[in-house]
């Protein structure tokens, strides 16, 4: 739980603040209606506020005092104000504010929102100013600051290539084009080479001022470009939408190779991994282990304690499962029904396999149910095609089912 500051004396902006907060489980919001009162709220307890929401008028302080105040208490500082002026805003963003928002639409709204969640996660993003101007540098930092990034500096090609191998973590890059050395076009080139876009956002930078270079960047694998010189607000709106974008690209990523129940490879993740395990073994000159595994009577689960009961018994297995077997490629492939490859040999396979279901019996997952057991078929061969070795397995593991299951059966 975060506590926000909001420093507002509106009726109706609080009512729809009100309305916003009431919608995020995780902010909790401390409303302050005057200047005086925020003082004595914040010399009390600056410590327990994550960030502050500050209308930029109040009764008692109508120049933005209250501003003043909360950037004193060096809090992250979202302003809200009625009327734009741009001389104003470029004031605030250099004093160091988070951002300038406009009480205008239920979107400004939201998007001093999007602004807190970004704070919440900033902290943890790395990002890399590849820039030869110090100035510039210096600039930059200055801007992304109240965004709570951690940031580092590099004032060359060869330094940028050197901490990025460092610092594997780092997730953004902003790369000046004209730098002594390397110019900026040519290390996104090779930078794309190795770093894919969900690990590494290039945003470009120059001072050219013919759009081709943006063009050129961009084709070449950057993510987005800014041509200098900019305005602090459009350097973190682009910095926040790659982000944002990178996050989305991510979580794609993820929603495809991963079963959402259980966490484990789905069918084609474990398919394109076994694959190339398979692959490496017919290099290596090696057999392969495969096993299938089924959960017994796992319909009666279903039937006589709900379809929930199922699904937490399928999460315990898998759990247990990816616990004994860790150095395997694992995946669910289907309803109650889990595969796994792996280097190891059979015999010792087949024991993990006994250790599984000795503690799969002792598993809770489900007041009353009975005890979890599993059914296995383990074949180990040449390399020579996935779906074969399944196939064989399956074979056994339906002879398992056959014998009376809670078994695993390795020969035919
Ligand atoms: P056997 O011992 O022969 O394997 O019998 P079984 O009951 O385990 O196998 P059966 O194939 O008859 O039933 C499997 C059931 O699994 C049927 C299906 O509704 C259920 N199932 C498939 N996917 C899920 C799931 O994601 N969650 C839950 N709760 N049930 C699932
Ligand atoms: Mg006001
Ligand atoms: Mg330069
Ligand atoms: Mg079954």
């Amino acid at each position: 739980m975060r506590n926000i500051l909001v420093i507002e004396d509106s009726p109706l902006v609080l009512k729809i603040l009100e309305h916003l907060f009431r919608q995020e489980p995780t902010l909790q919001p401390v409303f302050c209606a005057s200047l005086a009162e925020a003082e004595v709220m914040l010399e009390t307890s600056a410590g327990l506020f994550f960030a502050a929401i500050v209308d930029l008028h109040l009764p008692d302080a109508p120049n933005g005092e209250s501003v003043d105040l909360v950037m004193r208490y060096r809090l992250p500082c979202i302003v809200l104000s009625g009327s734009y002026n741009e001389q104003r805003r470029d004031e605030l963003l250099m004093k160091g504010v988070v951002d300038y928002v406009l009480k205008e639409s239920q979107h400004s709204y939201e998007y001093a929102f999007r602004l807190l969640h970004r704070l919440e996660h900033n902290a943890k993003i790395k990002i890399l100013i590849a820039e030869d101007s110090e100035a510039t540098r210096h600039y930059i930092r200055h801007v992304l600051t109240p965004h709570r990034y951690q940031i580092l500096e590099a004032r060359d090609g060869e330094e940028t290539l050197r901490l990025l191998a460092e610092q594997p973590d780092i997730d953004l890059l902003v790369l000046d084009h004209a730098m002594p050395g390397i110019s900026g076009f040519e290390l996104v080139k090779l930078l794309r080479q190795k770093m894919k876009r969900h690990e590494l956002i290039i945003i470009g930078l120059s001072a050219d001022a013919k759009g081709s270079l943006s063009a050129l960047f961009i084709k070449h694998g950057a993510d987005d470009f800014l041509r200098k010189p900019f305005c602090p607000e459009e350097l973190n709106c682009r910095v926040m939408s790659t982000l944002e974008r990178r996050d989305l690209l991510r979580a794609l990523k993820q929603a495809a190779q991963f079963d959402a129940l259980t966490g484990l490879n789905n069918r084609r993740a474990f398919y394109e991994q076994g694959l190339q395990l398979l692959q490496q073994a017919r290099r290596d000159g090696h057999e392969l282990s495969v096993a299938m595994l089924d959960l017994d009577h796992f319909k009666q689960i279903n039937d006589g304690f709900g379809h929930a009961s199922g699904d937490s018994a399928l999460v315990v297995f898998a759990r247990a499962l990816a616990g004994a077997f860790p150095n395997a490629l694992l995946g669910r492939l289907g309803g109650e029904e889990f595969a796994l490859v792996s280097a190891q040999q059979a015999d010792d396979l087949a024991q993990a396999l006994d250790r599984l279901r000795r503690q799969c019996a002792g598993l809770h997952y489900a007041a009353g149910a009975p005890p979890l057991s599993f059914s296995a078929g383990l074949y180990r061969g040449e390399p020579d095609d996935l779906e074969s070795l399944l196939h064989e397995a399956d074979m056994r593991l339906y002879r398992a089912k056959q014998q009376g299951r809670a078994r695993t059966v390795l020969a035919l």
